[in-house]
């Protein structure tokens, strides 16, 4: 699963632009001309008073995304996904209330966060549950809602204007634009356009890595108690449409108490504990290892004469390390790459330094090969429903599970033996085994099992260091998502 690009990552690269003006030399007038655009634009929207005064915005809004990298098929048009959501901030309370209820890659969500000054929740509608956030942190929290509301990125201005220099002037849309940049408290530096005639927010860009350009576009003004909000968005990244936002209502300045009550039916819960950082080595049964930290795990099987990896999440090099601690010399002869997906394939050139055969189906090959070191010389074997290896001693069969709600085609690995089964994004497996309700992927995983008589007792996964059970896959079965009563926006 890829962290949604709304979701802010924090990272100090300042935008290199190529506006270039002989009078730009001058850091002060740099300093000077960006005075003027902020005040220009505190008229425009509204007057600087009006700007600081506005303590709260609440916003109903519906998304709609592409899944960029992350579709069911390789390769565009991405897969498109509908969310409602909700954000609500109040600057003096140190107060966000964000929630989103939408579906995506097969897994249906339906949460809000909650920040209240020191303290926070988790909120899952879905399962029931609100677990206390560790360390509540506004400002990272409410970013993403400031970088997509207009008069709040004006509001940033005001308050920190000594941190915005003029880039320049530059044409955009048929119009004149003034460039300044504004230095949030969290994230890289913003570009700010304003539209030398309106002096409203036309767009705003930075550049956010690993993602790449990201571009925000403001359109539709329309005037709530005196200040202008755009009433569409939308975000490119790298030029490509990836969040559209059409808001539905507006408030400004009004409590944000109901919002952030927490309904007394949902049941207060521990938050998992963090996987551990540090690449450990799990040894399932003999000769099978789950290898892996964090986020990301693989599975290394051994064979008579040689390894089997399974996984190609970020971090394979290291994992194929630790690995070696405990088997020494036989060589990895085959990498299974589960899927297609951005975050599934980065192991792609650490198998092929290995020099070994990657085994992915063929309406992968083009993503397979253009994540390797060296395209063309990439060894692929294209598994069509079934790959058996069999040395005599130990069984191990690369299954295609697809089509499920999350990709077209999905490789697990499956050894009937020890009935061990290695999944990618199909069965979420928290830390501390506190299962929520199956999500769409996991009922499709739980039938495609079923249908093809597999006799599965462990399920270990690319996402968690936890080596599940039977049992609680049949526990994600048994829950049902829990319909609770909700504070209606
Ligand atoms: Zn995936």
């Amino acid at each position: 699963m890829k962290k949604r690009i709304v979701v802010s990552i924090s990272a100090g690269l300042l935008l290199a632009t190529s506006f270039v003006s002989a009078e730009d030399t001058l850091p002060l007038n740099a300093v000077n001309r960006a005075n003027e655009v902020i005040d220009a634009a505190l008229e425009a929207y509204g007057g600087a008073e009006a700007i600081s005064n506005l303590n709260s915005v609440a916003r109903k809004s519906h998304f709609t995304t592409w899944a960029t990298n992350q579709s069911r098929s390789p390769g565009p048009p991405w897969d498109e996904n509908e969310q409602m959501s909700f954000s609500a901030i109040d600057f003096e309370n140190e107060t966000f209330v964000g929630k989103n209820k939408g579906s995506g890659g097969g897994f249906d969500f339906n949460g809000s966060q909650i920040i209240k000054g020191e303290e926070g929740w988790q909120v899952s509608y879905r399962a029931g549950t609100v677990t206390p956030i560790a360390e509540p942190d506004f400002n990272n929290t409410s970013g993403p809602f400031i970088r997509v509301t207009a008069p709040l990125l004006v509001k940033q201005l005001q308050s920190r204007r000594q941190t915005s220099h003029w880039l320049g002037e530059v044409e955009f849309d048929g119009r004149t634009h003034d460039v300044i940049t504004l230095v949030m408290e969290v994230g890289p530096a913003l570009s700010l356009y304003f539209d030398q005639e309106t002096h409203l927010l036309s767009r705003s860009e930075r550049v956010l890595p690993p993602f790449g350009q990201v571009d925000y576009r403001f359109t539709n003004y329309e005037t709530v108690d005196g200040i202008p909000f755009s009433k569409t968005f939308k975000l490119y990244v790298n030029d490509q449409p990836n969040v559209f936002i059409d808001i539905k209502s507006t408030m400004v300045n009004q409590s944000l108490e109901k919002y952030t009550a927490i309904p007394k039916t949902l049941e207060m819960v521990e938050a998992a504990p963090p996987a551990p950082t540090d690449v450990e080595v799990q040894e399932i049964k003999e000769g099978v290892f789950l290898v892996g930290g964090g986020n990301t795990y693989a599975m290394f099987v051994e064979m008579d004469n040689h390894i089997i990896a399974v996984g190609g999440t970020a971090g394979i090099p290291e994992r194929i390390k630790a690995l070696r601690e405990v088997v020494k010399d036989k060589p990895i002869k085959y990498g299974v790459m589960t899927h297609h997906h951005n975050d599934h394939v980065l192991g792609v050139p650490a198998y092929q330094a290995e020099d070994a055969m990657v085994l992915t189906v063929k309406e992968h090959e083009a993503v397979m090969r253009a994540a390797a070191t060296d395209a063309d010389s990439l060894k692929l074997q294209f598994v069509e429903d079934k790959y058996v290896f069999d040395d005599g001693d130990r069984k191990l069969e690369v299954i295609d599970f697809g089509p499920t709600p999350h990709a077209k085609h999905i490789l697990m690995a499956w050894l009937p033996e020890e009935g061990i089964l290695f999944e990618a994004d199909h069965f979420p497996n928290p830390t501390n085994g506190q299962m929520a309700p199956a999500q769409p992927v996991t009922k499709r995983m739980a039938e495609v099992i079923k249908e093809k008589g597999l006799d599965v007792k462990i399920i270990v996964g690319a996402h968690s260091p936890r080596i599940a059970s039977i049992d609680d896959l049949r526990k994600a079965l048994a829950l049902s998502p829990v319909q609770v009563a909700q504070n209606k926006h």
